[in-house]
């Protein structure tokens, strides 16, 4: 127990709605669906009573992932992350058993979100060819788990399921049904991905002319990932220059890194 424990219940570094570019509308739904039903709930009775789960949709990169953490770490609920890697791997033909364990620990632990990125690999469509014994029953035990939450919220242990996918089509249908608030992830406009901009540039020093408005109507298209990985390569620019055609060694004892920090990123949209 103690082993899942370490693997799942996850503590990152706190990240707030503010890292987070745009996706107000989101933002209400998930405090909406996911922090006040755990926070107050004596107030989700009733016809108000709280989703089984939650999903998150739509393409890849668009900050799914990041909205579930945030939410977790923003309200202080305990946030248990079932990567498919963990579930299906290393306890093979165990994840049944893993799986009651799971919700045992987030009912001790709650209010808890249990987090499955990438749902439709974890939860696929039923009755497909080569179909796992043990992820049949992991997927069974996983359905009737999540019916046992929403008669135990009842006696106030909350627990919520919060899952994302790029392929909702894909994710089985039985689970899909349980997954009854279904929020959309869209890609960014080009607001959101100035927002972006600004967000990951905040700790370079941007080139004279750097006009984040115009960087944004060049990235049409763009999501939140690929923004990042745009500005993670553009910072690399200042230390590109001074390693050119020096020697591993050459390069070691260099003394200059920190004043490339101060340096100029000359982004400009080709
Ligand atoms: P996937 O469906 O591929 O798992 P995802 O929708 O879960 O993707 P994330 O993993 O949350 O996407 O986002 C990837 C990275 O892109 C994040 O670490 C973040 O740096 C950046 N990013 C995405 N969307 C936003 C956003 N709205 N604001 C700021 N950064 C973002």
């Amino acid at each position: 127990v103690r082993a899942i424990e370490e693997e799942m219940l996850e503590i990152s570094n706190p990240i707030t709605f503010d890292d987070i570019a745009s996706l107000s509308a989101a933002k209400e739904l998930l405090n909406e669906a996911v922090t006040l039903p755990l926070l107050i709930p004596e107030f989700f009775v009733g016809i108000r009573e709280p989703w089984k789960g939650v999903l998150l949709f739509g393409p890849p990169g668009t900050g799914k992932t990041l909205l579930a953490r945030a939410v977790a770490s923003m309200s202080d609920i305990r946030f248990f992350n079932c990567s498919s890697s963990v579930m299906t791997s290393k306890y093979r033909g165990e994840s049944e058993k893993l799986c009651k364990v799971l919700f045992n620990m987030a009912r001790h632990y709650a209010p808890s979100i249990v987090f499955f990125d990438e749902v439709d690999a974890q939860v696929s469509r039923r009755g497909h060819d080569g179909e796992h014994e043990a992820s049949r029953r992991f997927k069974s035990e996983l359905l009737s788990q999540m019916d046992g939450i929403s008669s135990s919220s009842q006696g106030g242990k909350n627990v919520i399921v919060l899952a994302t996918t790029n392929c909702p089509w894909d994710v089985d249908e039985a689970m899909r049904r349980r997954l009854e608030k279904r929020i959309y992830i869209p890609l960014p406009d080009a607001a959101a991905r100035e927002e972006m901009f600004r967000i990951h540039l905040k700790s370079v020093v941007l080139g004279d002319g750097v006009d984040t408005k115009v960087l944004a109507a060049k990235t049409d298209g763009f999501s939140g990932s690929d923004v990042k990985l745009l500005c993670r390569d553009a910072s690399m620019m200042p230390m590109r220059r001074v390693i050119l055609n020096k020697t591993p060694q050459e390069i070691r004892d260099m003394k200059v890194w920190g004043e490339l920090d101060a340096e100029k990123i000359p982004l400009l949209p080709q």
